[in-house]
């Protein structure tokens, strides 16, 4: 089972895919969390995807779909898996399908007013020791500053200011928007209201992730 989290920056879809993950036990991958890993350690990766990412531009498909392709081998990734941030165009997309044809896909696009992606993404805070997600306007740390899972300092992501807001999000409608067709036209596409409290978010995605699992064991059963 392949989830795709679709939908643009700040609409929460890091906060969804380790909610899933809590709950449904499918680990989550982002490519946004393995490229800073990346940047962090100051890999060969790491050294060409960040000014990229430091000026929200993409990261070349080449290097993103190559940390996929070797993601989604590993053994926990055998019974599905929830992408966050991949694919970003539809290049990334074609090449997905033809790296693991077989898994069933369902897509859960989570919308959001511009403002609200505006005002969600200036107030984030990740953790810089675990990569925890906060937000200063819904999901506070309990003491200010500091990781509530690990105690790591919580700092600012360099492309969660206001300048790189803006073209992430010009980025986001020129490239990644396109994925919205592609996906209602392989009839995987789902969309959810990404407003409101984390908790009532997560009914949504539930929800639809539910059926659609419900709909696959069927049909398999079927077989
Ligand atoms: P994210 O954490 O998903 O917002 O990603 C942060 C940054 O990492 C993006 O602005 C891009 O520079 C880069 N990135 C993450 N995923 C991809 C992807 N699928 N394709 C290209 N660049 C990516």
């Amino acid at each position: 089972m392949r989830i795709i989290l679709l939908g643009p920056p700040g609409c929460g879809k890091g906060t969804q895919g380790d909610l899933i993950e809590k709950k449904y036990g499918f680990p989550k991958i982002s490519t946004g969390d393995l490229l800073r890993e990346a940047v962090q350690k100051g890999t060969p990766l790491g050294k060409k995807a960040e000014a990229f990412m430091n000026q929200g531009k993409l990261v070349s498909d080449g290097i993103v779909i190559a940390v996929i392709r070797e993601r989604i081998t590993d053994g926990d990734c055998r019974e599905g898996y929830v992408l966050d941030g991949f694919p970003r165009n539809i290049p990334q997309a074609q090449a997905l399908e033809e790296m693991d044809s077989k898994s069933p896909e369902i897509v859960i696009d989570i919308q959001l007013d511009e403002q609200g992606l505006v005002d969600r993404l200036a107030a984030r805070r990740i953790c810089s020791r675990c990569g925890a997600i906060y937000n200063l306007l819904v999901k506070e740390p309990e003491k200010p500053g500091i990781c509530d899972e690990c105690g790591g300092q919580l700092i600012q992501r360099e492309d969660d200011k206001p300048a790189v807001i803006k073209e992430r999000l010009r980025v986001y409608h020129e490239k990644t928007e396109k994925l919205i067709d592609y996906y209602q036209n392989k009839k995987v596409y789902n969309r959810i209201d990404g407003s409101g409290e984390i908790e009532r978010v997560l009914q949504r995605v539930s929800a639809v992730l539910e059926s659609e699992l419900t709909k696959f064991r069927e049909d398999e059963a079927r077989r």
